[in-house]
């Protein structure tokens, strides 16, 4: 039995809906998935229902934009309270944050007479979490640049005429977000950061998990990685990361990730919000014995 712990949906810059991926789960033979777009949960319900029709388990997850030393990191939540109130306040900020980095990113644009109107990202991207990517689309949709790669190489990039710095929390504040919604938090894709210095930090500050098996990892780096996971004790994760067809060929199903680690995260979930309703519970414990 596998898994892919690493799916991002049209809830954020993939382009399949949250039924397509469970589809496309089935179609590939794996028992679990689980969604992980950026900065929002809101696929998390309709990607529980079809997995469920389709008979596999789903994991409800985010994947947030945080940065520790300067160095940009995203941290996966797997098993989180998609209802909890703070998450959901904190992804309405995020949400807000990224909207209005779309602005600017199109201001910036228009004063290099590339006439994009942000109206035009905002209807293709049609989520929330709209990103670079969309941007992307968007030049290539309206003819301003011929591919993907082009926009991103002429405008997008970073030190490039839209690039717009993005705003991260720290990642211990991603972390401790994501354990206050019971959820477990998991760097994801570190061979990308190639930022080995950040874990002990991240593992002081609580980091549950980390992301061994990816498709950018060759199987020396995730080799690497298993034995980070193994000296501090960190729970290991996989997946494809996959956005559908939105970066070429579909990557679901491309990393498989025996269940038995699946099994492990659970276990550390279910931990978590035991120890949650325990200190909930202790509020309201009477005092003194009265
Ligand atoms: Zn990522
Ligand atoms: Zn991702």
């Amino acid at each position: 039995m596998f898994a892919d712990l690493h799916l991002h949906t049209n809830f954020s810059d993939g382009t399949y809906s949250p039924e397509e991926l469970a589809a496309q789960a089935r179609a590939h033979g794996l028992a679990a998935l689980a969604l992980t777009d950026h900065d929002t949960v809101e696929g998390c319900e309709r990607a529980a229902r079809a997995s469920e029709s389709a008979g596999l388990e789903f994991i409800p997850g985010t994947e947030l934009t945080a940065e520790q030393d300067g160095n940009e990191l995203h941290i996966l939540g797997y098993f989180l309270d998609t209802q909890n109130q703070r998450l959901l306040t904190e992804i309405a900020r995020f949400q807000l944050v990224r909207q209005n980095r779309i602005r600017e990113m199109v201001a910036r644009l228009q004063a290099v007479h590339v006439p994009l109107q942000p109206e035009m990202v905002f209807a293709l991207a049609n989520c929330r979490s709209p990103g670079r990517p969309h941007v992307a689309r968007a030049l290539v949709k309206a003819g301003f640049c011929a591919t993907l790669d082009e926009a991103f190489e002429r405008f997008l990039k970073k030190n490039r005429p839209a690039w717009v710095p993005k705003f991260k929390m720290s990642a211990a504040d991603a972390m401790e977000l994501v354990h206050q919604s019971g959820g477990v938090a998991v760097l994801a894709h570190p061979g990308l950061n190639r930022s080995d210095e950040v874990i002990p930090g991240m593992v002081e500050a609580g980091l549950d998990g980390i992301e061994c098996f990816h498709t950018k990892h060759s199987t020396a780096v995730s080799q690497h990685y298993l034995e980070i996971a193994d000296r501090f004790k960190l729970l290991v994760t996989g997946g494809s990361d996959c956005h559908g067809l939105s970066k070429g060929k579909p990557l679901i199903g491309t990393i498989k990730l025996p269940y038995q680690h699946v099994e492990r995260l659970k276990a550390r979930a279910s931990e978590r919000k035991t120890a949650l309703a325990i200190s909930a519970g202790a509020k309201f414990l009477p005092v003194n014995g009265q």
